[in-house]
């Protein structure tokens, strides 16, 4: 099996290919096809859920990443022992469903639209979400810090222990402790409100700018790597991302951020109105 020709960074819904592969997924089975419009959860950065939608007409209940080498066989998901895009595997979106189909037939695809746009506006609203904390931040830094697109020190990147997108959200928790004191931020005196009501009036803004979002695709294959590019009003902005998008930020309506804080854990929760 060669790696999986992807179609939904150019924000494909439907595609028509041939089945290349069937393999075990528990008691499932995993349909491998040449060409896919099909988003599978990542393995090694698990931000943004499967699609899902209908293969040959049988419900794609679960899209996951698969690897594949010669001496190694076929790793799934979190079985997977090397890093996205590792030289000598071929990189597959395998779709998971209850009954198996035959190698060799043509297959249409088609993904729930309407959960992929919920989907793709979360994750939009996340990279806006993470770049309006890190301004929002930019005062309470005592050191020099690595900087985003924007010049201000990038804290998401400092800080980040997971992502997760939901329909019209994501939920982003970051590290405060030690390490991130040692680089430059201290963390005990956030006021997190009005942190968090800095931030909204930079997206309320960013939104109604309506900035067009693109991703840049170097490639065709799963484990490309693309970038999510936004030309906001102080500068266009590019963060490494394998999901999908919306393409312009007026499509989001409105997008505010809620911060909570337990210890040395701050929660970011962004939620998309449209
Ligand atoms: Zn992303």
């Amino acid at each position: 099996m060669n790696s999986t020709v992807v179609t939904f960074p150019d924000g494909h819904v439907t595609g028509r290919s041939e089945i290349v592969g069937v393999v075990p997924v528990g008691a499932r089975h995993g349909l491998v096809v040449a060409e896919t419009p099909f988003h599978p959860l990542d393995h090694t950065w698990p931000d943004q859920p499967a699609d899902l939608g209908t293969l040959g007409g049988l419900p794609v209940v679960d899209c996951v990443t698969g690897a594949w080498a010669d001496q190694e066989g076929l790793r799934l998901g979190p079985d997977i022992p090397v890093r996205r895009g590792a030289d000598g595997w071929e990189w597959l979106v395998v779709h998971v469903t209850e009954t198996p189909l035959p190698v060799g037939e043509t297959v249409d695809l088609v993904v729930d639209a309407g959960h992929r746009a919920a989907l793709s506006a979360g994750h939009t609203a996340c990279h806006l979400a993470a770049l309006a904390l890190n301004a929002a931040l930019a005062g309470h830094w005592r050191k020099e810090a690595a900087r985003d697109g924007l010049g201000h020190p990038d804290f998401d990147q400092a800080a980040i222990t997971s992502s997760r997108i939901t329909p019209d959200g994501s939920v982003d928790v970051y590290r405060l402790g030690k390490s991130l004191r040692k680089k430059g931020f201290p963390g005990d005196d956030l006021d997190l409100d009005r942190v968090a009501a800095d931030a909204n009036e930079r997206l309320a803004a960013w939104v109604a700018a309506g900035a067009p979002v693109r991703i840049d695709v170097p490639g065709r294959w799963l484990t490309a790597r693309r970038t999510w590019h936004c030309a906001l009003p102080e500068g266009e902005v590019s963060i490494p991302c394998g999901g999908t998008h919306v393409a312009r930020t007026s499509e989001l309506g409105s997008v505010t951020v809620a911060l909570s804080r337990e210890d040395a854990t701050l929660t970011m929760r962004t939620t998309v109105t449209r």
